[in-house]
């Protein structure tokens, strides 16, 4: 073996040089051993396919790797890209490249998807195999998955007293702290790849995605800084109104790690007198959102069937859910008839983002009102969610499907019209979205929840759908299938 003291930074969900814990230590350590950071990020175009990465989110983390290759750049640190077409080809080409570019290690910040974990382990070997030094960090979580546990050591199942879990643990580790920015560091001759323009086998459905979701951690920090000036203290009370956006539209941000959860908490530490559950019901709300991403992440650890497709219930898997092509074509294009759903998807569509309230309501919709298996949701806001993030994804269609842990229980069946009159009173919401809808009323009496109500010529005159079914009707069959169980 060659000397070598240069360090390999491997990127993945973890794109920005600001708090990055991997990427600080690769620095110090590196500069300490006389030697480089060469950072590189690899595209598996087959696996991503397989993975139901949509177009929006690959083409989000090609304008966030152009970000960060001119940030590192900055640093000295150059970005190389390297593509191969599925994880299992990873070990080698990064063992390869660390060879040829004198690093005697590779650090990372861990990822916690079944098969992420596997690649995982498979790098490590293949760097231990090799003399090379493998280095995780855990990033993506305030406390690593699997450390929060029940007295008994087992894993929380319910979200409540896993936060409660969570805040002491992260109390008793004296609170959240963020890595600072490398330090410069000397040329190192190398220079960084191009930045793909697209890869193959993806294409973003979300003409214009740049405008509404440009890239990189500034924008991820400056999102973060207005929504904690202007929209915190509101967020309890105005959450679950779409129409408002009330909320932070992180998502995106977090989900490719252009900004940390540990940033986000932080900020919003600073509205709630330092605390995680303060004064700031508005902030100690969201970042009991945040913590719900977390809880997700370590029930990826304890019960890593939920990331091959399982209910985590298991007796669910019995449920015998009706396929419908038609009805669910309906649902993907948002034309159910059911205004809040149409309105929902269509968001979905048109920017890659839905508002959480609305994606409750329309993956209660198929689950509950169509019966249709909650599997074939999922995949569908993968391949369209610019924030597809396997964890709150399936926890969000479990809990809707009331498969999964901490799931609305299966007789607690949300009434899509009612729900549309609390979160969306004034029709708004639906407005924006479904245009033909833009004239009606709406209140609570008014039509906009539920054009089904006007007369017959009315309706015709709206072109939009009748809905495709009897609500009276569904809740039965729904009920029926679960106490068979
Ligand atoms: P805010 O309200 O500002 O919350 C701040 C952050 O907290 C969010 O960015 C997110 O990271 C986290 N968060 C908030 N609510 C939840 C939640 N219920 N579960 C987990 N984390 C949460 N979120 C994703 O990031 N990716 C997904 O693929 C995803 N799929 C979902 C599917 C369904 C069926 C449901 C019901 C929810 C899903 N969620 C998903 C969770 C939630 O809808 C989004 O995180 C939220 O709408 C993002 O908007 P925001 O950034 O404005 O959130």
């Amino acid at each position: 073996m060659p000397v070598s003291s240069n360090i390999l930074m491997w990127f993945r969900a973890d794109l920005r040089v600001a708090d990055n814990p991997a990427l600080h230590r690769a620095s110090i350590d590196a500069a300490a051993a006389g030697g480089a950071v060469i950072a590189v990020f690899t595209i598996c175009p087959d696996q991503w396919i397989e993975h139901d990465i949509s177009g929006v989110k690959a083409d989000f983390i090609l304008r966030h790797l152009r970000e960060l290759s001119a940030d590192l750049a900055k640093l000295g640190i150059p970005l190389l890209i390297e593509s191969t077409p599925r994880f299992s080809d990873v070990p080698a080409l990064l063992v390869a490249l660390a060879r040829k570019r004198g690093c005697n290690a590779i650090y990372w910040n861990k990822e916690y998807e079944l098969n992420e974990v596997r690649r995982d382990a498979a790098v490590a070997a293949a760097c231990a195999k090799s003399g090379l030094r493998a280095v995780p960090f855990t990033d993506q979580a305030m406390i690593e998955p699997g450390e929060v546990r029940t007295g008994e050591g087992r894993f929380f199942t319910v979200f409540t007293p896993f936060k409660k879990a969570l805040y002491r643990i992260i109390e008793e580790r004296g609170g959240i702290a963020v890595s600072p920015k490398p330090k410069k560091q000397g040329d190192t001759g190398i220079a960084s790849s191009p930045i793909p323009d697209e890869i193959k086998g993806f294409t973003s459905h979300v003409g214009n995605a740049a405008s509404l979701w440009p890239a990189g951690e500034k924008v991820a920090m400056k999102r973060l800084e207005a929504f904690c000036a202007a929209k915190i203290t509101d967020y309890k009370l105005e959450r679950d109104r779409p129409a408002l956006d009330s909320t932070s539209a992180l998502s995106p941000y977090l989900a490719v790690g252009s900004i940390s959860a540990r940033q986000c908490v932080l900020a919003a530490m600073e509205h709630n007198k330092g605390m995680l559950d303060g004064p700031n019901s508005g902030a100690t709300h969201w970042i009991s959102e945040v913590a719900w991403r977390e809880f997700y992440r370590h029930l990826m650890i304890g019960y890593p069937r939920v990331c091959m497709g399982r209910a985590f219930k298991p007796d669910t898997e019995r449920l015998q859910w009706e396929w419908n092509e038609k009805h669910f074509a309906a649902w993907c294009e948002g034309r159910t008839g059911f205004p809040i759903v149409d309105a929902g998807m269509r968001q979905l569509i048109a920017t890659g983002w839905m508002h959480n309230r609305v994606r409750m309501i329309v993956a209660m919709f198929l689950t509950k009102d169509l019966f249709i298996d909650w599997h074939h949701g999922e995949r569908f806001f993968m391949r369209h969610l610019i924030d597809g993030d396997l964890g709150s994804n399936n926890g969000g269609w479990q809990w809707s499907a009331s498969t999964g842990t901490d799931a609305a229980p299966y007789f607690r069946i949300f009434n899509t019209f009612s729900q549309s009159r609390t979160c969306d009173p004034d029709g708004n919401y639906i407005r924006r979205w479904v245009p033909e809808l833009a004239d009606l009323e709406g209140g609570d009496k008014g039509p906009i929840h539920d054009p089904s109500e006007l007369p017959p010529l009315a309706r015709t005159r709206l072109n939009y759908p009748e809905p495709i079914v009897d609500r009276t009707k569904t809740k039965d069959r729904v009920m029926k299938a679960f106490q068979s169980l």
